[in-house]
């Protein structure tokens, strides 16, 4: 029999919980901390399960350890087997996951107040009705973002006309039906909530393409906060409330900053234009111009004779796991007195952060890394900037062309630099699908294959030169 503590034992076991979470967010904001920041913040959040379990309310204690047995091995193999270039399809799962879990939270709840003929007093209402309307268009979005990240259903926006309408009845009946769920006492009404919840997830997600991702990602994560406060206040528990309030304000803060990185405002990210940005997207499909490929050798030569060098990482790096050869290299390079920084973009790769975890795994120097507002005054007195893998972040018709619909998007200014080589296995466009006339610019040379590879010949041309 385990001893059943009281509320006020386990409500400052949550304080020490929330202090957790947020000493351990604060350390996730430089690389050299995060992974200390992750632990504690795990610490945390055992803290929070385990004196949960020991209230006097829970029971079935057969049911609970088989449910953290059942999600802690799915997230152990999960965390284990995931390659990085998929952490944002996982991340979008978990998101999933958390809405989900608590729709299922508020909606469980409900039908045991609602069973006797009673109805759930105001307050608990209008959290439940939060927590299934976001917990359904929360999980049933990630799982569509989730499709589109692991290319199972097409990248490009799917769009009709009058969708935006549609869309706002199909939310607006949501709420409705929440709504009216609660004074009827009707279960079954508040479970259609959810499904027509998760039926606006699907097309609130399924006309956003390409480059709008890491903001409705980051969106998803927002909701999925917002959710698991509702799903706190329905159990009166503070470590949820306190959970979900942090995962929600992280969420809402990194949408802002995904949306700036992007060009988008969030209005326009939540009411409008998503995706039809790119509705004239790949439209001139050839690249018509010169295209100059390079040799090793000759990259080497250059790189040997350059005072200042911009390694510029992108997708192409992580799918190659070239970071630990493009480490050496610039290593290499520092060794023969050559100014080496590294240029990261916000968006750069798949999920914000990115290049910086797998830059900092291979024990590249913090400092060497330089964020896309330091970096871009440098270009201009770099003699190579060297793009390995990277794309959509460097396309320049995001400042020249007003007719792109990359036009103002903040990039890597790569094209300012003395000259470029780039590191890619062909002329496919990137995660946007548009064009790269970097590609073409008389001072570009491309060193065409798998970044990896072409780092390795890079550093073999080197040592023998
Ligand atoms: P891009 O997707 O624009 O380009 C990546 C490039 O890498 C491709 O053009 C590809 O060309 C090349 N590549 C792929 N595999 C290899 C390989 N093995 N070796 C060498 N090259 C390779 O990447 P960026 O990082 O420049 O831009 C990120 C894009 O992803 C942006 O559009 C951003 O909006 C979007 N996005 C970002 C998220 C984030 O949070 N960071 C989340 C979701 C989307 P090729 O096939 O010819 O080799």
């Amino acid at each position: 029999m385990i001893a059943a503590l009281s509320q006020n034992t386990v409500n400052l076991a949550y304080l020490v919980a929330a202090v957790c979470f947020v000493v351990g967010i604060r350390m996730l904001s430089s690389p050299r901390t995060a992974r200390v920041g992750n632990v504690v913040s795990a610490a945390g959040m055992i803290v929070a399960i385990v004196f949960t379990l020991l209230l006097e309310s829970v029971d079935r204690y057969a049911f609970v350890l088989a449910g953290i047995a059942i999600g802690a091995t799915i997230g152990a193999v999960g965390a284990r087997t995931v390659r990085m270039t998929a952490m944002p399809q996982m991340v979008a799962l978990l998101n999933g996951a958390g809405g989900g879990a608590a729709a299922g939270v508020a909606i469980a709840e409900f039908d045991r107040l609602t069973r006797f003929g009673g109805t759930p007093p105001g307050e608990t209402a209008a959290a439940i009705v939060t927590s299934t309307v976001l917990g359904g268009l929360t999980l049933a979005g990630s799982v569509v973002a989730f499709g589109k990240l692991q290319e199972l259903i097409r990248g490009r926006p799917i769009v009709f006309p009058g969708q935006q309408v549609v869309n706002a009845l199909v939310f607006s009946a949501a709420v409705a039906l929440a709504v009216i769920s609660a004074p009827a006492g009707e279960t079954w009404l508040l479970g259609l909530a959810f499904v027509v919840a998760a039926v606006f997830g699907v097309l609130f997600v399924l006309p956003i393409g390409g480059a709008d991702m890491p903001v409705v990602i980051a969106l998803l994560n927002a909701f999925s906060g917002l959710g698991a406060v509702g799903a706190g206040f329905v159990l009166d528990n503070n470590a949820l409330i306190i959970g979900g309030a942090l995962v929600g304000a992280s969420g809402t803060l990194l949408t802002l900053l995904m949306a700036k990185a992007m060009n988008r405002s969030v209005a326009n990210v939540l009411f409008g234009a998503f995706g039809q940005i790119q509705t004239s997207l790949g439209e001139r499909g050839e690249v018509e111009g010169t295209v100059r490929a390079t040799t090793p050798h000759d990259v080497a030569v250059q790189l040997s004779y350059s005072r200042k060098v911009i390694i510029v990482p992108g997708y192409g790096m992580a799918v190659a796991q070239a970071q630990h050869d493009i480490g050496a290299l610039a290593d290499l390079l520092a060794e023969q007195g050559v100014d080496v920084k590294y240029a990261i973009h916000p968006v750069a790769g798949r999920m914000p952060g990115h290049m910086n975890v797998l830059l900092a795994e291979a024990q590249v120097p913090y400092s060497q890394l330089y964020e896309m507002e330091r970096i871009n005054p440098e270009f201009p007195q770099a003699d190579v900037a060297l793009v390995i893998g990277a794309n959509d972040v460097t396309n320049p018709a995001a400042n020249t062309d007003p007719a792109s619909p990359i036009y103002g998007m903040p990039i890597l200014e790569v094209d300012k630099a003395a000259s470029v080589v780039v590191l890619k296995r062909s002329m496919n466009p990137g995660f946007s699908g548009i064009d790269n006339d970097l590609y073409l610019d008389p001072k570009t040379t491309m060193l065409f294959g798998d970044a990896r590879e072409s780092v390795l010949h890079l550093i073999t041309a080197m040592k023998d030169q």
